[in-house]
C-alpha cells in the first residue's frame, strides 16, 4: 500500500507524522510519491486556532471528494470526537493525538469508519523514526498542564508526562549511531520536563531537564541540542550552566510572551508578569549578548485595550526578539477565554498584527546586521529551492544563512560561514 501524510501545525504533529510513516514503512507499506499515486492519505490536523481546524478538516474533505481513502489524525480529531464524522462523513479513520500508534493495526484490519481516542500510547510509536537526515525531532514531554485561558492544547493533548530519561538518551543514541547530528527536544512547555512525573529513576531532585541537556551532550556524535517551547520560570541558572559547560546545548531559546501587558498576563494566566519575563530575556543575554530569543504573541485577546497592546510592542522592543510569531487571537470552544466576548475587531486584530510585523522587520534587521563581519558555524541544509547555486543552513542561533556555494560542502556537514549582509530574517554569508 503507498501512503501519504499531510501535516498541519506544530513542531510536534510533525514529529507524530514522521513517528507515522516511520511505523508504516516498518509494516511493509511504502511511501506515495503524490496524491494521485496514493492508496491512503493521512492529514495531521491541528485546532490551536480556527483557521488552523479549517485549513486541515477542508483537506481530509477536498481528498475524501476525490475519492481518496483518508484517515485523519491529531488535535482537531480530540476536539471534535464523533463531531469528527459528521463533518467528514465518508472518513475513514480518526485517531486522536496520543492514538497515531494505533495506525497500522487499523491499516491492516481495514475495517472503516473506525475513531480512536485513547490516551494510552503504543508502545515504541515515540521512539520511530524515518531512516536518513541529519536532524530529527525528539518527543520528551507530552501534553499541558498549563492550562492557560485561551488554549485548547491540554484538553486535545491531555496531562503533561515526561517521558523517562533513559527512553530519550536511548533514543539520541540511537539516531546518532544513525547519522543525525542535530536533535531537537520538544515539549509544549519543555523546561516543566520531570516535574509532573520523575524523569530520572534513580531518586534525582535536582533540574531534571538540565540534567538531561548534560546526558545527551555526551553522546558522540550528536553535534546540536535545541529544544522547544520554553517558559520563563525554567531559565534558571541551573539552565544557564548547561549552556556554559555544554557547547552543543545551542543558545537560542523560543519564549512565548503572548503579551506585554501584566493584566493581560494574568488573564491569560500565564503565570509570569512583564518584568519577569524580561528578567528572564536579560539573564539570557547577559550571559551571551548574541542568544538568539524568538517569541510568539497573541494580539486581540478578549479586553485587550489600545494601552495593552502598546504595553506588547514596548515589550517586543525591550526584548529584543530575534524572530516573532503573531497571531490573531481565536476563541476555541471549552477554553476559559471562550466565555469572554471575542471584542476586538478583526480589522482592529489584523491592524496590531500587521504593526508588530513590521516592527520586528526592523528589529530582525537590526539585530542580523550586528552580525556582519562575524563567523558563524552553519549546519548545510542543501541548495535553496530558487537557485542551486545557493546553499542554505541555520546557525546555533536558528538564523538562516544563505552563501554562494564554494563546491566542497555537503549537505549535513558544519561549514564556517562569514557574514557580509543582513536581512530582517536571513543572513548573507560566504565561505570563511
Ligand atoms: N506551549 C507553547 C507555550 O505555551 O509557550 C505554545 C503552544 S501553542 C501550540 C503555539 C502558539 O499558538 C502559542 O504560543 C500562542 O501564541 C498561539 N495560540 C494558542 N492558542 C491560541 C488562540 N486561541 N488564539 C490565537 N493564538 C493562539
Ligand atoms: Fe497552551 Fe499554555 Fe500549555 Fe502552551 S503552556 S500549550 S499556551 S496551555
Amino acid at each position: 500500500m503507498k501512503f501519504l501524510v499531510h501535516t498541519y501545525g506544530c513542531q510536534m504533529n510533525v514529529r507524530d507524522s514522521e513517528a507515522v510513516e516511520a511505523m508504516l514503512l516498518a509494516a511493509g507499506h511504502e511511501k506515495a510519491a503524490g496524491e494521485d499515486d496514493a492508496d491512503l492519505v493521512i492529514v495531521n490536523s491541528c485546532t490551536v486556532r480556527q483557521k488552523a481546524e479549517e485549513k486541515a478538516v477542508g483537506k481530509a474533505g477536498n481528498l475524501i471528494a476525490a475519492g481518496k481513502v483518508v484517515g485523519l489524525m491529531g488535535c482537531a480529531v480530540k476536539r471534535m470526537g464523533e463531531d469528527v464524522f459528521k463533518r467528514l462523513p465518508r472518513l475513514h479513520f480518526a485517531v486522536g493525538p496520543r492514538a497515531f500508534g494505533l495506525i497500522p493495526r487499523i491499516v491492516a484490519e481495514g475495517r472503516y469508519p473506525r475513531l480512536e481516542l485513547a490516551e494510552d500510547l503504543v508502545p515504541g510509536c515515540l521512539s520511530a523514526h524515518v531512516e536518513g537526515g541529519w536532524q530529527a525531532y525528539v518527543t520528551v514531554l507530552l501534553g499541558c498542564d498549563n492550562r492557560c485561558s485561551y488554549c485548547i492544547v491540554p484538553d486535545v493533548r491531555g496531562h503533561e508526562y515526561s517521558r523517562p530519561a533513559r527512553e530519550v538518551v536511548a533514543e539520541v543514541g540511537a539516531l546518532a549511531r544513525r547519522g543525525v547530528r542535530e536533535v531537537c527536544l520538544l515539549g509544549q512547555s519543555v523546561l516543566r520536563y520531570g516535574v509532573r512525573n520523575q524523569a530520572w529513576e534513580d531518586g534525582w531532585r535536582g533540574e531534571a531537564f538540565p540534567r538531561l541537556l548534560r546526558a545527551l551532550s555526551e553522546i558522540d556524535g550528536i553535534e546540536r541540542i535545541r529544544f522547544t517551547s520554553a517558559h520563563p520560570k525554567g531559565c534558571t541558572d541551573e539552565l544557564i550552566r548547561v549552556y556554559r559547560d555544554c557547547p552543543k546545548v545551542c543558545r537560542h531559546l523560543h519564549l512565548p510572551v503572548q503579551s506585554g501587558s501584566d493584566r493581560v498576563l494574568a488573564e491569560m494566566g500565564r503565570r509570569y508578569t512583564r518584568a519577569e519575563y524580561l528578567a528572564a530575556v536579560a539573564k539570557l543575554r547577559a550571559f551571551d549578548p548574541e542568544f538568539a530569543v524568538t517569541t510568539d504573541v497573541i494580539v486581540g485577546y478578549p479586553g485587550e485595550t489600545e494601552a495593552d497592546f502598546e504595553e506588547t510592542r514596548s515589550l517586543m522592543e525591550e526584548a529584543g526578539f530575534d524572530n516573532a510569531f503573531v497571531f490573531k487571537y481565536s476563541p476555541r470552544p471549552g477554553t476559559r477565554s471562550a466565555a469572554l466576548p471575542d471584542d476586538v475587531p478583526t480589522a482592529e486584530k489584523e491592524r496590531r498584527n500587521q504593526v508588530l510585523l513590521d516592527d520586528q522587520e526592523k528589529r530582525g534587521q537590526r539585530r542580523n546586521e550586528a552580525l556582519v563581519g562575524s563567523v558563524r558555524e552553519v549546519l548545510v541544509e542543501g541548495p535553496s529551492k530558487r537557485n542551486e547555486r545557493r546553499w542554505s543552513g541555520r546557525d546555533g542561533g536558528n538564523r538562516i544563512v544563505v552563501w554562494e556555494r564554494a563546491g566542497s560542502e555537503r549537505a549535513g556537514d558544519f561549514a564556517k560561514i562569514r557574514i557580509v549582509g543582513a536581512h530582517p530574517q536571513t543572513l548573507i554569508g560566504e565561505m570563511a
